[in-house]
């Protein structure tokens, strides 16, 4: 027999909870559920959850707390349960190092997927780190990323080096969303200004380039107030 994916939920508002932990024993998840944050450490170091689902305001901790300690020690995929008005919060939480984060309220299929993106990530990191290098493949687009080369629906578009940097490291981190700092960082350095224009500019001739039709776009999403999303790789298994 497998071993059932074990999750850790830490909220503590009940007919979330509620929801989560039946979704996820429905589809075959092994839940452990507590509802505040001392429970939650305890639980984390105890039972080495798969995944944790984590509620950012806990009735006695900060999530945020969470995640910071968590992050000394194990790479354990963290994803947020938030609400819709803490973009600031969802920034902070994914710079600190959560994985990712799902707003409430969500439905079912949101959830499972989140969770199953979260996990593939992880796993890829640590057992794969050549597959890392792999080709991107989603929906008409690929990336090679030893030959530097992008394909839209057979035909090659040419990005300049930021263009192409920026694409790489969202097709690296497909499914998953990118702060606009993280990615300013990673492609400007540190020392970047940290105002989102010339991210934004770089965005919009990268969605002129990739997309039928940039203002739906199909592969690169934003997340208002948040970062981008690029749409998941389809060889991740
Ligand atoms: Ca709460």
């Amino acid at each position: 027999m497998t071993q059932k994916i074990s999750v850790l939920i830490i909220e503590d508002e009940k007919s979330i909870c509620d929801f989560m932990t039946k979704t996820l024993q429905s589809h075959d998840y092994k839940v452990t559920a507590v509802h505040n944050g001392k429970d939650g450490l305890a639980m984390l170091t105890s039972t080495l959850p798969d995944v944790v689902l984590l509620d950012l305001g806990l009735p006695d901790m900060d999530g945020m707390e969470i995640i910071k300690k968590t992050r000394k020690w194990s790479s354990i995929p963290i994803i947020v349960v938030s609400a819709r008005t803490q973009e600031r919060e969802k920034v902070m939480a994914l710079d600190v190092g959560a994985d990712d984060y799902i707003t409430k309220p969500f439905g079912t299929y949101e959830l499972l997927a989140r969770i199953r993106t979260a996990i593939r990530h992880n796993n890829r990191l640590a057992d794969d780190p050549i597959h890392a290098n792999r080709p991107y493949n989603a929906g008409g687009l690929t990336i090679d990323f030893d030959k530097r080369l992008v394909i839209v629906d057979g035909n090659e578009v040419h990005l300049t080096r930021v263009e192409y940097k920026i694409v790489s490291l969202l097709a690296k981190n497909s499914g998953k969303v990118m702060t606009y700092d993280s990615l300013i960082n990673q492609v400007w350095g540190p020392y970047a200004d940290d105002n989102n224009r010339i991210l934004r500019v770089n965005m919009a001739n990268i969605r002129r380039k990739l997309e039928n039709n940039p203002g739906e776009p199909k592969y690169i999403f934003t997340e208002l107030g948040v970062g981008y999303r690029m749409l998941e790789d389809e060889s991740l298994s």
